[in-house]
């Protein structure tokens, strides 16, 4: 084999991933995360995933990659760089995540996958895994905090010390035994500006968020109706919400991303206040046609607007 040992075939991919446009890579032993079952078993318990019940579906590989991926041995997880740099003032009061200014990520993020484990496969030889991103049950930020790509913010998020937290996060599993990184110290102190600055008070403490109080999930993943209750405290967000990213220390160091596809779309970036209470279905079609804001559906955006405006 061209790659002989293992400390060879980290460097091959720690390179190609960086060659791919990934920021950061990390890689861990594929192995069940323990520490998680029961964190997850309580979680759900509570019901804090509210209606979003494939969350308790695959229940063991959600937590054993080995069980996901059969004789996984690393899994190799994956920052990309989504942070769109300083904004100018925007056309309209409404709000959207940074991570949907652009084209859907699944698809960019999908390719480059695709294309490093054929290049593996090219450089190695026929190897088994499967590539990742936010499509199957992976415990996306808990292996890239094992990894050592960050740690877990009171807000639930991997913070990167380097450049914070707005990142994609994707992973490849597979049968190739590698050199793995270790975790990374907390940094998260005694800061709790996250925690402070939730409007829906979704934290039920440092570092568990119920899911079913989020503005995120209200505006993405909800189908049914807004709870009235919650009436007030949006801040505008129509789909999404970054509120516990822009108020966290450590995204003073993000730097702009360099992904054309990521930049603001023409139609995102010309959506006034007016226009998006007028908008047709056949706008948003046009206008959102490889956004992830589709995923919130026409009907979804207009409930989310309608509940603030
Ligand atoms: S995304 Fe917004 S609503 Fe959800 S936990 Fe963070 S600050 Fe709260
Ligand atoms: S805002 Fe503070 S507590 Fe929250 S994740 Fe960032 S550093 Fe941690």
């Amino acid at each position: 084999m061209k790659y002989s040992s293992k400390e060879r075939l980290t460097q091959l991919i720690k390179e190609k991933a960086k060659v791919l446009g990934f920021n950061f890579c990390g890689i861990s032993k594929a192995e069940k995360l323990n520490d998680e079952e029961a964190k997850l078993e309580s979680w759900l318990a509570k019901g804090f995933h509210g209606k979003m019940s494939y969350m308790e579906n695959h229940f063991d590989l959600r937590l054993n990659p080995t069980k996901l991926v059969t004789g996984a041995k690393s899994v190799i997880s994956l920052l990309y760089n989504y942070f769109p740099g300083k904004e100018p003032p925007a056309n309209s009061k409404y709000k959207i995540a940074k991570y949907a200014y652009g084209k859907d990520y699944h698809f960019i993020l999908k390719d480059k996958l695709k294309s490093f484990l054929g290049y593996l496969r090219q450089e190695i030889g026929d190897i088994d895994g499967r590539v990742f991103v936010d499509s199957a049950p992976v415990m996306e930020r808990q292996w890239a905090a094992k990894s050592g790509l960050g740690w877990l913010g009171k807000n639930t998020l991997l913070i990167n010390k380097e450049q914070g937290s707005f990142f994609f996060i994707a992973e490849l599993i597979i049968d190739l035994e590698l050199e793995y990184d270790g975790p990374i110290k907390d940094y998260c102190g005694t800061c709790t500006k996250c925690l402070d600055a939730c409007p829906t008070e979704a934290f039920v403490d440092a570092g568990v968020l119920d899911a079913s109080k989020c503005i995120s999930y209200f505006t993405i993943e909800l189908k049914d109706a807004i709870p009235e209750k919650f009436k007030g405290k949006y801040e505008n967000w129509v789909f999404g919400c970054d509120i516990c990213q822009d108020i966290c220390p450590w995204n003073r160091f993000s730097k702009p991303h360099s992904q054309p596809a990521f930049y603001k779309t023409e139609g995102v970036k010309a959506v006034t206040d007016d226009e998006w209470i007028e908008f047709t279905e056949e706008v948003f079609r046009k206008i959102f046609k490889d956004s992830p804001i589709k995923r919130t559906k026409y009907k979804g955006l207009k409930r989310n607007i309608d509940f603030i405006k």
